[in-house]
């Protein structure tokens, strides 16, 4: 499958270099508003081709992306000095009001994977867009808070001692401040936490799990802090989606795309665990939560709410 990549910056090239090492697609198309960048990236990452697959990285324009069963988008203006995030939103909102209507002219099939941030409103107003021109739903997918699960499984693997690959623990709701531990879901490898304690002595108490929220929470503040931006776990993170689409997975994601109704807020995106395949988002499948969990994800949607009706979106 060929995938498309706009905006190729930190995040779109380090997606494109995930792809490529990952083996995943046929071919790849880079689009950014600066040509001279997403050609130098496209020259650089086809040089990890012999290293990894094998398969064209060229660059181009929006009609070149003809063909893209995926395109991703990590196009995104920085905010000015002064500049309010609310501003910042509305001068993001601009761009996709213009390039998306660009990518479904070149490839009105393809399902778009949305990274830019805001990304919850951001994946909202593609959708939106996406359905005045399309009527195909489930084919509008953000990363959302893919990334933070993995903070989450991450520290979590690491505080009991096994592999993050067998940690099964989601965050849900807004790709933010707001977002949600499902602490009550997680468990490893099917034993749940309180019997995985009971059988290894180590316990998870309430000042350890203090500790991991705050470390998922404020991972990304701590990393822009020593390095300006994050852009390899959004990598690894948007090429295991597009995985889960060229191979017809049906693996469940969390991952964000629009809902019907979230804990009572109707028409909202945000992250809970999705089933992709090769159509895109085909279901969600709403996890069990406790009480304090609900009323946090309620809270969540409501913050999104907000601002999706700020813009209105
Ligand atoms: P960057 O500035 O390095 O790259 C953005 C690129 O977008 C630039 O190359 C720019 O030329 C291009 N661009 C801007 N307007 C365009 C347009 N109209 N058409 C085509 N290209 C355009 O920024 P980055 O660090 O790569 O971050 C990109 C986005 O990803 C940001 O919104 C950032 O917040 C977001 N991000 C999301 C996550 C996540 O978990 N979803 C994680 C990290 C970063």
């Amino acid at each position: 499958m060929k995938i498309g990549i706009v905006g190729c910056g930190q995040v779109g090239s380090s997606i494109a270099y995930a792809c490529v090492l990952r083996g995943i697609g046929t071919e790849m198309m880079l689009v950014d508003a600066n040509h001279t960048l997403a050609a130098a990236q496209a020259e650089d990452i086809s040089h990890a081709t012999p290293f990894a697959k094998s398969m064209p990285i060229t660059s181009g324009t929006y009609a070149d992306l003809h063909g893209c069963g995926i395109v991703i988008i990590s196009a995104g203006v920085n905010q000015k000095p002064s500049e309010t995030r609310l501003d910042l939103l509305k001068r993001n909102a601009d761009v996709f009001s213009e390039i998306i209507p660009l990518i479904l002219a070149a490839a009105p099939e393809s399902i778009l994977l949305i990274a830019t941030n805001p990304v919850d409103i951001m994946t909202h107003m593609a959708a939106k867009i996406s359905a005045k021109i399309r009527n195909c739903p489930g084919k509008v997918i953000g990363s959302g808070t893919i990334l933070d699960t993995a903070r989450f499984r991450t520290l979590l693997a690491k505080h009991l001692k096994v592999s993050s690959h067998s940690v099964h623990a989601h965050v849900l709701g807004e790709h933010g401040d707001s977002e949600v531990l499902n602490w009550s879901g997680a468990n490893i490898s099917n034993i749940g936490m309180a019997e995985f304690s009971e059988r290894t002595g180590i316990l998870t108490t309430v000042a350890i799990r203090q500790q991991i929220d705050e470390g998922v929470r404020r991972a990304a503040y701590r990393i822009i802090q020593g390095k300006g931006a994050t852009w390899h776990g959004i990598g690894a993170g948007m090429a295991r989606i597009a995985q889960a689409i060229v191979e017809d997975e049906h693996s469940v994601v969390t991952c964000c795309a629009p809902l019907v109704s979230v804990e009572g807020i109707a028409d909202i995106t945000l992250s809970i665990p999705h089933i992709i395949s090769a159509q895109g988002a085909l279901q969600s499948v709403y996890p069990t939560l406790d009480e304090a969990e609900r009323s946090a994800l309620e809270a969540s949607a409501k913050i999104l709410k907000d601002v999706q009706n700020s813009i209105n979106v």
